[in-house]
């Protein structure tokens, strides 16, 4: 039985065979990707590419970035997209 640390499924398993000859469990912490554009997918500026545990130790405003849509579309595809909305709205 793992410890209970352990009983996650946060955590991704690799089977290690071990210098004794058996085979055993080791826990290995997932890696933490880079924000990406929604529609574009390209990495964002201004989102800390961090452990969560070391994001939520920052200050709330450095988490993110202070626009509408800001962590999830990039500014130059924001643009396009409200310039879409503007002029579907007028038509
Ligand atoms: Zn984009």
């Amino acid at each position: 039985m793992p410890q209970p640390h352990l009983r996650t499924r946060n955590l991704k398993k690799v089977k290690v065979k071990v210098p004794g000859g058996s085979t055993k469990t080791h826990y290995k912490k997932g890696r933490v990707s880079v924000a990406i554009c929604a529609v574009c997918k390209k990495p964002l500026a201004g989102v800390p590419f961090k452990d969560p545990s070391e994001v939520r130790k920052l200050s709330y405003s450095t988490r993110r970035v202070w626009r509408p849509y800001g962590g999830h579309v990039c500014p130059s595809c924001l643009k396009i997209g409200i310039k879409k909305a503007a002029r579907a709205i007028a038509s």
